[in-house]
């Protein structure tokens, strides 16, 4: 029997327009502008400086804490500056400018398409591979994922977790490196198994997306034949339910265990990875291949078919040169989202560039982005149903409006993990998201400062 999370969820339109656009190699541009804050935690270091050369997949930053990742040039070519530049929220972050050369990579990296199935044995040369390979989670999070693979003293994991998912609507850059990648995410998967102590592993697909639930069984039944390291994973087939793909509604699913308020996966037991970021260990530890490519969906029910594209970029090149290439921006886009459309955000600057977790550029119409008049609340409690924290987002935005922090927190607004379920189901068009990510913030940042102080 097929399985999902337990509490809230809804159903939009999945509008996957784009599902069956093969992945296509975006030409370099003239000039790149890598990004040193692409993962979660302190910003890279640049060890580069203006006139350097530097060749594809060389390191040009290194972490600057122990939640940070090293990056690497995604391109052959000379450092023009080092320095500040906005990034997709408008944020100044240093950024390294590289003019663009014909590709030489860095020595050592495979770039060939052999696949290598054996499985490292020493977890030590895996985990150095993955860091020295800026890998970090593609699943939104961007935390670097040698650190997430060692779970701290005293944990365990007994069930790793794949994202299949891709809850989002519109979204499928996930669902076509399953179909066209999919030998290579199980053996990253294996090799992460195996970093973990040989759980369990649990490829989790949304059944609206049966090619992939096919394509990726057929893949690992012929692993588990042929080679070493491939049992104890299996692909399971859920429910389409949004937002599936959130860490917490996955495990619910997967393993039917409750991670608490504040909680992190590994307390019960698991360690949930992206299927891209499976893809990313493959090329770090098998490949020596450092992550300087995804691949991101332009798509809109405004663009017609032969205009909706699966892109493999490198980071750093400027939005507007995508979306340049992949026909320019339609006339009726009112909106662009980077993203998906409940979790994603407006894009205000198109000169930011991607970064390693860049997913999409989403294109909407007027029609598709104008708020409908928001009227008083009516009590009826479709927000709570639909909340997949257990949260009440009515009570939230009433307090969230009044200023009444403590009250927000006893009633968990930091578990809220923005996924937009609240504001889709609310009949009186309630701005509740808006409200309650803004307040959100501001407990955070009080819960923080409590701690901080605690510790002095
Ligand atoms: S955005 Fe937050 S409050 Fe609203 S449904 Fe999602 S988790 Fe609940
Ligand atoms: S869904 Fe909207 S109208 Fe209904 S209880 Fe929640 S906030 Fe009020």
């Amino acid at each position: 029997m097929k399985t999902t999370f337990s509490i809230g969820g809804i159903h939009p339109n999945d509008s996957k327009i784009s599902k069956d656009c093969k992945i296509e190699v975006l030409p370099l541009p003239e000039v790149v502008y890598v990004s040193m804050a692409q993962h979660l935690g302190a910003p890279a270091t640049p060890v580069v400086k203006p006139g350097d050369t530097v060749k594809t997949g060389q390191v040009i930053a290194e972490p600057a804490g122990f939640i940070s990742a090293f990056v690497h040039s995604p391109v052959t070519g000379t450092v023009k500056s080092v320095g500040p530049r906005k990034d997709l929220a408008g944020n100044n972050v240093t950024h390294v400018e590289i003019s663009v050369e014909p590709d030489q990579w860095a020595e050592g990296i495979d770039t060939s398409d052999t696949l290598v199935v054996e499985i490292p044995q020493d977890n030590k040369f895996i985990l150095d591979r993955i860091k020295a390979c800026g890998v970090v989670g593609l699943g939104g999070a961007t935390f670097p994922t040698h650190v997430k693979l060692c779970p701290p003293p005293g944990k365990k994991a007994d069930c790793l977790i794949l994202n299949g998912a891709e809850c989002e609507p519109y979204l499928t850059s996930d669902y076509r490196i399953m179909l066209e990648r999919s030998k290579e995410i199980i053996v990253g998967a294996a090799i992460m198994k195996q970093v973990l102590g040989g759980c369990r592993t649990v490829i989790g697909i949304e059944e609206n997306k049966p090619e992939a639930i096919k394509v990726m069984s057929e893949s690992l039944a012929e692993l588990q034949k042929t080679a070493k390291g491939f049992d104890g994973i299996q692909v399971m087939s859920l429910k389409k339910k949004y937002p599936q793909g959130g860490e917490k509604q996955l495990i619910d699913a997967v393993m039917k265990r409750q991670v608490k308020s504040m909680g992190l996966p590994i307390d019960v037991g698991a360690v949930v990875q992206n299927v891209a970021t499976s893809l990313a260990v493959y090329e770090a530890v098998q490949k020596n291949k450092p992550l300087i490519t995804n691949v991101m969906t332009i798509t809109g029910d405004c663009l017609p078919m032969e205009r909706q594209h699966n892109y493999l970029f490198r980071i750093g090149m400027p939005l507007s040169y995508i979306a340049q290439v992949a026909g320019g921006v339609p006339e009726s886009a009112a909106k662009i989202v980077s993203g998906g459309p409940m979790m994603g955000k407006a894009i205000s600057n198109m000169d930011a560039c991607t970064v390693k977790g860049s997913s999409s550029l989403l294109y909407f119409t007027d029609e598709q982005t104008r708020r409908k008049e928001a009227s008083a609340c009516i009590r009826c409690g479709k927000c709570a149903d639909a909340c997949p924290m257990g949260l009440e987002p009515f009570l939230l935005n009433k307090y969230a409006r009044n200023g009444m922090m403590e009250e927000l927190e006893e009633n968990a607004i930091q578990d809220c993990i923005e996924c937009g379920c609240c504001l889709y189901s609310c009949p009186a068009n309630i701005p509740l998201l808006d409200v309650i990510r803004i307040a959100k913030g501001d407990v955070i940042r009080i819960i923080r400062g409590r701690a901080a102080a605690a510790k002095k």
